[in-house]
């Protein structure tokens, strides 16, 4: 690389990696690979451990299958031809014993000289032919001499992610040569922050994260950029809460959630009466509330979200509830007509299907203040819908919708934001929704209520489908209903092959084996949503009592007295699917079964998968063992992928610092924390420098 450059500074941060010596347009495309576009990208290249040569080993010491480090004389050099192979070879003596070192190149001829000082470094083979130990091919470094190869040995040297073509010697040097430069990142971090922690300034974290004196130095290094990373990522993230404008206060307490909580046939749970304070504390103030409620499918988040309504509606405002599809905007409607009868407020529900005629009044009352809730689907995001006074907004099911929806519902109030209130059923893992949503304050409902079926659950065979079956019909002859749910719609290649069950070919074969009195539906993705809608409320009216789907009734469905979930092929679920779906069962007073079949010839993960549900029943730890199996990309999904552009902060390892840096923002945010001018100057620059990019060094 350029060797005049001995201060690195932005403008050479941001180079492309081509402009380093040693690498071409070839290079540069392997590098891109591994994530690696700028010199800056190289400098927070994460290594994927370290080797420890610091240790130098007597050669008489050294035991085939070992990774060792050797320090010795070269006694003698030559050809050698080793599995007919063409190489060269030479002998290391250190006075306790010697080694024959091969390399397979040709010419080496001129880099060693007989009686030069070499240190050699890797793994020892064992020579079948000669009965002794040997080097093939290892890394080694010539001293006084290979000037170019000092990194090799007596250090603690980083081992970088390979791809064909890249490998981490290479990496290695090139780190090597920029870190030779002098490096001045800009500190962005309050001072107050760093002395806390006791962190050390970031240029010398990168250089130690490379090459640390020992194996924990460099893990601290790299945990100290993460950390560093994390502060950057929430505080982009609290910038967004800069656009909010202020909330209307909701700070009465009326006779409107007090007479719906009499009303209820149950008393909360200790979980909804938490979540219900935390709610009422960030709705009585004018800062808009960002709150997401996780709780588990069948916690009893939609009586919070009606509770929370209500305190909009009888301070004075109207509140919405947005729902994903018609048919839980159709389920939440009726709840809510139910659990609000003879309250005196004014529903409408607004979804893609509504009637040009009754739209336009649903519109009119909306503006004119004449309607206190609306439920609706995406179709509540148009333009044309305008509130009078929104005091509050609730997306159920908030991870099927789109960052920007979201954003554009609370958008359409001018001059207040209304409180938002979000929800989920997806259990993730506490490091990932404190990231994940690092902006947002998070309540949380584990349990399930008081009183609900247990949900036995069993693993079978598919040799045993037979017999599942028959059991399986004799419980709903007796009055109960049962879900059955497959992966794929229809037979392919793939599921030929594979052996699976399809929707199609399961649904003939429940046929041909159900004895009368069992009525089979059947639901899947590609209906129309009133074919599906349809479908659905035979199944809850009793018509069908077997339903055959594809995961479409994943999300949200609630018939009470659907007691047997059998799950096709389940090893081949992820663990929160496989969760969502028995979350589908066990919602009445009766007990219930979740019954997984598994394919013949299942995989390790998916037996592990498998025996996981049946463990545990709270979505929570499911989550977390998922994120110890799959790492975060299973929780993320496709849309989210590569979210928060971090480079060195890791879910998993660094899960112990996600609440301390988010916990120092969200002071920072609510002035908490008294900052000098200095570092006042020093955010503020930050604040610019994060509108162009994620991460900043
Ligand atoms: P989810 O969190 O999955 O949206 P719901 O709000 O739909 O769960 O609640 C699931 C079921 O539990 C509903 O039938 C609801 O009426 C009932 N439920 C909610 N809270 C309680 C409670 N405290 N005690 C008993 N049943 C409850
Ligand atoms: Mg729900």
């Amino acid at each position: 690389m350029a060797g005049s450059i001995n201060k690195i500074d932005s403008d050479f941060l941001k180079k492309d990696i081509r402009y380093l010596k040693g690498v071409g347009p070839k290079k540069q495309s392997l590098f891109r690979r591994i994530g690696v576009k700028t010199v800056e990208d190289l400098l927070f290249l994460v290594p994927r451990r370290y080797e420890d040569r610091t240790k130098i080993t007597p050669i008489k010491d050294i035991t085939p299958g070992e990774n060792v480090t050797i320090q010795g004389r070269i006694t003698l050099k030559g050809k050698r031809r080793l599995f007919g192979k063409e190489g060269f070879g030479i002998i290391v003596d250190d006075g306790t014993g010697w080694i024959e070192v091969v390399f397979f190149v040709k010419n080496m001829r001129n880099l060693f000289s007989v009686g030069e000082k070499i240190i050699v470094t890797g793994r020892v083979e064992f020579d079948k032919y000669y009965q002794k130990p040997i080097f093939i091919h290892p890394e080694y470094s010539i001293i006084g001499k290979d000037s170019n190869d000092e990194i090799v040995a007596g250090m603690v040297i980083p081992v970088y992610p390979q791809t064909e073509g890249l490998d981490s010697r290479f990496i290695r040097k090139l780190v090597y040569e920029i870190l030779k430069n002098d490096l001045d990142f800009p500190e962005y971090l309050p001072r107050f922050i760093i002395e806390r922690e006791n962190l050390s300034p970031l240029s010398d974290s990168i250089r130690k994260m490379h090459f640390p004196d020992t194996i924990e130095e460099g893990e601290k290094a790299r945990k100290e950029i993460a950390f560093r990373e994390l502060f950057q990522f929430f505080w982009r993230l609290n910038l967004e809460r800069e656009n909010l404008r202020k909330a209307y206060p909701l700070s009465k307490k009326g006779t409107l959630s007090t007479k719906f909580l009499e009303n209820l046939p149950f008393s909360l749970t200790e979980g909804q009466r938490r979540v219900i304070k935390e709610i009422e504390n960030d709705i009585e103030k004018n800062v808009p509330m960002q709150r997401l409620l996780q709780g588990d499918v069948g916690s009893g988040k939609t009586v919070v979200a009606i509770y929370s309504m209500l305190r909009a509606v009888e301070n004075g405002y109207q509140a919405t509830l947005m729902a994903p599809t018609e048919t839980l905007a159709d389920q939440i409607f009726l709840v809510l007509l139910n659990f609000v009868s003879g309250l005196p407020i004014k529903l409408a529900l607004l979804k893609g299907s509504t009637k040009t005629k009754e739209r336009r009044q649903i519109l009119h009352d909306l503006k004119e203040g004449d309607i206190d809730i609306l439920v609706g689907t995406h179709a509540l995001l148009t333009e044309d819908v305008e509130f009078y006074k929104l005091g509050l907004v609730v997306i159920d099911e908030q991870h099927k919708f789109g960052v920007l929806q979201r954003y554009n519902l609370w958008r359409k109030e001018e001059e207040y934001t209304p409180h938002l209130l979000l929800m989920t059923a997806t259990p993730i893992p506490r490091s990932l929704a404190l990231t994940l949503y690092g902006n947002l304050e998070l309540s949380l409902l584990k349990e399930r209520p008081l009183g609900r079926g247990k949900i036995e659950t069993i693993i079978k065979v598919e040799r045993k489908r037979d017999e599942v079956y028959s059991w399986v019909f004799k419980k709903v002859l007796k009055g109960e209903k049962a879900y059955v749910v497959v992966p794929l719609i229809e037979e392919s290649d793939y599921s030929r092959e594979k052996g699976i069950k399809d929707l199609f070919n399961l649904y003939d074969y429940l046929n041909v084996i159900k004895p009368d009195g069992i009525n089979i539906g059947v639901l899947h993705g590609r209906m129309k949503t009133e074919e599906k809608r349809k479908v659905m409320e035979d199944f809850r009216a009793g018509r069908f009592n077997v339903l055959v789907s594809t995961t479409v009734i994943e999300v949200g469905i609630d018939v009470k007295d659907a007691t047997i979930m059998v799950i096709e092929h389940a090893d081949r679920f992820g663990l929160a699917q496989l969760h969502q779906l028995r979350g589908r069962v066990g919602r009445g007073e009766k007990k219930s079964y979740c019954i997984l079949i598994m394919s013949e010839g299942v995989s390790e993960e998916g037996l592990e998968r498998v025996k996981a549900l049946k463990k545990y029943e709270s979505g929570f730890d499911l989550a977390e063992i998922d994120l110890k199996m799959r790492g975060p990309g299973e929780f993320l999904g496709t849309r989210q992928h590569g979210f928060g552009g971090f480079r060195v902060f890791h879910f998993y390892r660094d899960r112990d610092i996600i609440e301390k840096v988010r916990d120092y923002v969200f002071k920072l945010r609510e002035n908490k924390i008294k900052l000098s001018e200095e570092e006042q100057l020093a955010l503020s620059k930050l604040k610019e420098r994060l509108k162009e990019a994620y991460y900043v060094a």
